[in-house]
């Protein structure tokens, strides 16, 4: 399929052009930069630099090529600056999708694969969640997230469009093959914090609490391995392909795993000492967030194989230490 990946030279929009690539599909990338970065685009695949939110470019990019499908990544996904800039984020993320949209339907491109959020979900009522636990985002990004897969849902409706939304747990980790390498500017992610930590780019890691009613007292959360998520792009665009019909969708690795096993594991892996402080707990984080993924399971084949302790500290590691040793020569 002739694929266009909106936000493809992002953190998961690389990962998810090389799998695409790697798949057969003819992949474009659409990014205006804003946070995506060079180094993460492919010879084999076409770059466009333009914005969402230009609707000129959108619907020139659509009307350029015969696009079968669109996987659209470009989003603002800081939840705590969702919470103080919420224009920020409506304007991006809700009319900048809401162009996307419309800039398909006037080119009558059917096929989408958008990147939704386990913050739909907001504090859980059971655990493990499955697609069917009750939404009540927490944050002001989970909002956006939620109310754009109840736009797809109309533009289905009313339009004939087939969408799947891929409700991410916390992506981690880097490419498996070692093969993307650009970093993330001003993380605030508890791995790539870790890793900023352990290279010396970071003092100290904050640990936001360790009173919580888990094993260890810190935050649990369920990790899935970066190339676990873009392979789910694939098999998620097929789906709806083969069989014309929508789907919404976790992807996570059901595997719980605390800020404190994060940080030994890097400890060791890295032979760092990773200096770290336990610090007050951050407004509106759970205690523990893991994913059911039974549904992937069962409608894609798709189960997380890489999203283990190890390979997601490993597959950073690796990446952080070359950037490292670059930069002091
Ligand atoms: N966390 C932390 N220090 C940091 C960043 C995150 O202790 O600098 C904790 C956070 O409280 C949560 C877990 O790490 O328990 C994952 O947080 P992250 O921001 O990566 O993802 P979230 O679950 O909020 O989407």
């Amino acid at each position: 399929m002739n694929v266009l990946v909106i936000g493809g030279a992002g953190y998961i929009g690389s990962h998810v052009v090389k799998e695409m690539i790697k798949a057969g599909h003819s992949v474009t990338v659409f990014d205006n930069m804003s946070s995506g970065c060079e180094e993460n685009l492919f010879a084999d695949a076409g770059f466009i630099k333009g914005d969402i939110l230009d609707p000129v470019t959108l619907s020139q990019t659509f009307a350029a090529a015969d696009y079968d499908a669109v996987v659209h990544l470009a989003a603002f996904k800081a939840a705590g600056e969702s919470m103080l800039k919420p224009e920020k984020y409506s304007v991006n993320n809700i009319t900048g999708t809401l162009n996307i949209l419309n800039a398909m339907c006037d080119a009558d491109v059917k096929k989408i694969v958008f990147s939704s959020s386990a913050a739909v979900f907001g504090e859980p009522e059971k655990l493990p969640i499955d697609e069917d636990h009750p939404k009540n985002p927490e944050n002001y990004y989970g909002f956006t997230k939620l109310e754009i897969e109840q736009f797809l849902g109309w533009y289905e409706k009313l339009k004939g469009m087939k969408f799947a939304a891929l409700r991410y747990f916390n992506a981690a980790g880097y490419d498996i093959d070692g093969d993307i390498k650009g970093l993330e500017q001003s993380p605030a992610n508890l791995l790539p914090v870790i890793m900023e930590t352990a290279v010396g780019m970071r003092e100290q890691l904050q640990i936001f609490g360790d009173d919580y009613d888990t094993p260890d007292g810190t935050g649990v959360r369920d990790y899935v391995h970066v190339t676990d998520l873009a392979v789910g792009h694939v098999m998620a665009l097929n789906y709806i392909s083969k069989n014309n019909e929508s789907l919404i969708v976790n992807l996570g690795s059901e595997n719980g795993l605390s800020v404190m096993e994060l940080l030994e594991e890097a400890r060791k892996i890295s032979g760092q000492e990773i200096p770290a402080e336990v610090v007050g707990r951050r407004a509106g984080d759970p205690a523990k967030l893991v994913a059911s993924s039974k549904m992937a399971k069962e409608k894609l084949g798709w189960e997380a194989k890489y999203s283990d302790c190890e390979t997601l500290i490993k597959t950073s590691w690796d990446v952080y230490k070359k950037k490292a040793e670059e930069l002091l020569g």
